[in-house]
């Protein structure tokens, strides 16, 4: 996106894979996420004060109106977010229409970055390439089978700047012992709450093999660092309500597959009986529904994650303009960075808010 918005400049696009955008066109399943109603920097974990200026200077609805312009006319779902109405080729398309000016290098490695005398060396498997300017736009190290590495985070290394430890992000969780009995309910899925910290979020959350995932596990796993989680299982709904003074058993009065309200009563010691034998002290247990702790084991690792959290630090990077602080021409762009967002084309705003304030600085 930044070669395409980089017009007055000779541009020198270096990509490992054999076509640009590998990971825009498995984005949103294809269909690609590009972006929300409403982003703000509430929506990402990083320094709201670094991604503010970026987000305000090209916002969502500069993102739509730049697609829209290009007969790209992405439709709104549910929770604000906005999908292609085909596919992500639509993006694609447009990105390779608007960067006919640049010099395209594809299947390169990119191997390191070195400077002498205020120009930069660019050293890829295809050999040497020098330039005033360096935008790392190199991603994070989510879904490697299409070309994510680490090398943005060595470059900045290798010119002082530190890196926050990443770690996979917007991901599925691993369970410990005491949940194994999610394991068993693989393949079930239905509308849950969960809080963790100060944050709420409420969407589909499915059972896998290995643990739990879906949206509402997805964004939780971004501010999950260490300990416990609350799941709702019945979000919207009061279980005390549900119950009443009724003789039917649990599992019918509860509006949850039966698969899960066994695995659910096992695990917290209580049988299938009539709600309106339920002592004081089993009622208080059924409350669980609506407060389940949960404590992940791990994650299910970057092969699965849809984004990285953590990256290069982004103390020593300016807001406005993406340059590091460090050393003059050199920029970063995107996921690279410690800047992760929530689900819901966050993460592609980030990308095309940070690449614009990066075109907008070199074509000044
Ligand atoms: C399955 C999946 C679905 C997603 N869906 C969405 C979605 O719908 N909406 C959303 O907002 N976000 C989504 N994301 C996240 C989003 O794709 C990324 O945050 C975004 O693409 C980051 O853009 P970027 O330009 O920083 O990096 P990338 O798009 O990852 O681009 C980095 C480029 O650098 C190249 N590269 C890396 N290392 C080297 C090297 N050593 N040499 C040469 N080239 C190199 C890579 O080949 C790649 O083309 C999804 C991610 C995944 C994995």
């Amino acid at each position: 996106m930044l070669a395409a918005w980089l017009k007055a400049r000779k541009v020198l696009l270096i990509d490992a894979n054999e076509t640009a955008g590998k990971k825009v066109r498995i984005c949103g399943g294809g269909k690609c996420n590009l972006t929300n109603a409403a982003v703000s920097p509430g929506n990402y974990l990083g320094d709201p004060a670094f991604t503010a200026p970026a987000l305000a200077a090209f916002d969502q609805n500069d993102v739509l109106n730049y697609f829209n312009q290009r007969g790209v006319h992405p439709k709104i779902r549910s929770q604000g977010q906005y999908f292609c109405t085909k596919s992500a080729q639509e993006v694609l398309d447009v990105f390779a229409k608007e960067t006919g000016h640049a010099k395209k290098l594809f299947s390169t490695q990119i191997e390191g970055v070195g400077m002498t005398d205020g120009v930069f060396s660019v050293r890829t498997s295809k050999g040497m390439f020098t330039a005033r300017n360096v935008v790392v736009a190199t991603g994070g190290l989510s879904y490697p089978v299409i070309g994510a590495s680490d090398i943005g985070m060595q470059i900045a290394t290798t010119f002082g700047h530190t890196v926050v430890t990443p770690r996979p992000a917007l991901v599925g969780m691993t369970v410990q012992r005491d949940q194994f009995w999610f394991k068993e309910l693989s393949g079930i899925s239905f509308k849950a709450g969960i809080r963790i910290g100060e944050r709420y979020f409420e969407d589909e959350l499915l059972f896998a093999h290995k643990g739990i995932s879906g949206p509402v596990v997805l964004n939780a796993s971004l501010y999950w660092e260490k300990g416990q989680m609350l799941l709702d299982f019945l979000p919207g709904q009061r279980v005390e309500k549900l119950l009443g003074k009724s003789g039917k058993s649990l599992s019918t009065l509860i509006p949850l597959p039966k698969r899960f309200m066994k695995g659910f009563l096992e695990a917290v010691t209580l049988t299938d009986k009539p709600a309106d034998r339920l002592s004081a002290a089993e009622k208080e247990r059924l409350a669980l529904l609506h407060a389940y702790p949960f404590s992940p084991a791990g994650n299910f690792g970057y092969t699965k994650a849809e984004a990285m959290k953590g990256g290069v630090d982004t103390a020593m990077i300016d807001p406005e303009t993406m340059q590091s602080r460090l050393v003059k021409g050199l920029y970063f762009t995107g996921e690279v960075m410690d800047v992760t967002g929530e689900l819901g084309g966050y993460n592609l705003q980030w990308a095309f808010s940070s690449a614009m304030a990066v075109a907008r600085t070199l074509e000044r």
